[in-house]
Parts: C-alpha cells; sequence; structure tokens
C-alpha cells in the first residue's frame, strides 16, 4: 500500500483553533507511536516506519509550511486526511492490512 504511504499526512486529531491572538492555528498531533523493543516510530494510520529524528524534520517542515501560507498548508492538510481515510476505509473493506 505504497499510495497510502504517500499521501498521509500522519497527523491525528487535527482541529482548527485560534491563538491568543485571535490568529487561525491549527492544532494537530501526529500519528506515530513508538514500536516496543525498536527505536522507531510506526504511523497509526498508515504504517510508514520512521526515526526520531524524521519526526523532528516532518514537524519543522510542517510549522514553517503553516508560518508560510497557513491556509493553503491546513487546506492541504485537511485533504490528505480525508484522502488518507478514505484509502483506510478502502483496505479495511477489502479486508487487507494497510
Ligand atoms: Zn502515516
Amino acid at each position: 500500500m505504497g499510495r497510502l504511504k504517500n499521501v498521509c499526512p500522519h497527523i491525528i486529531d487535527m482541529d482548527m483553533v485560534k491563538d491568543e491572538a485571535g490568529r487561525p492555528a491549527l492544532q494537530y498531533q501526529f500519528a506515530f507511536e513508538t514500536e516496543v523493543g525498536t527505536f522507531d516510530w510506526v504511523c497509526k494510520r498508515c504504517g510508514s516506519r520512521v526515526s526520531e529524528n524524521t519526526i523532528q524534520v516532518v514537524r519543522r517542515r510542517l510549522e514553517r509550511a503553516l508560518e508560510h501560507n497557513f491556509g493553503g498548508t491546513a487546506k492541504g492538510l485537511l485533504e490528505a486526511q480525508d484522502k488518507t481515510t478514505k484509502l483506510i476505509e478502502k483496505v479495511n473493506r477489502l479486508g487487507g492490512a494497510p
């Protein structure tokens, strides 16, 4: 399921909020969880396996993108999240693992 991994933004609990100054902000959590017995982190949604260093890189890249173009980045993330959910549903319907 390479397609799912390409689409998945590795994020859960995404929510549009306002910061203290009343500006739009994005609240999110990464979907990565540690895998027992390894130093790897695994995305709960798509199964991507990454190092902790990679998560930091992804987080920094995302925060920079949000600073640069909040509306477009948030919109892109919501769309990617949507696509990921649909792909996961499709995989589940077919009875396969993601
Ligand atoms: Zn993922």
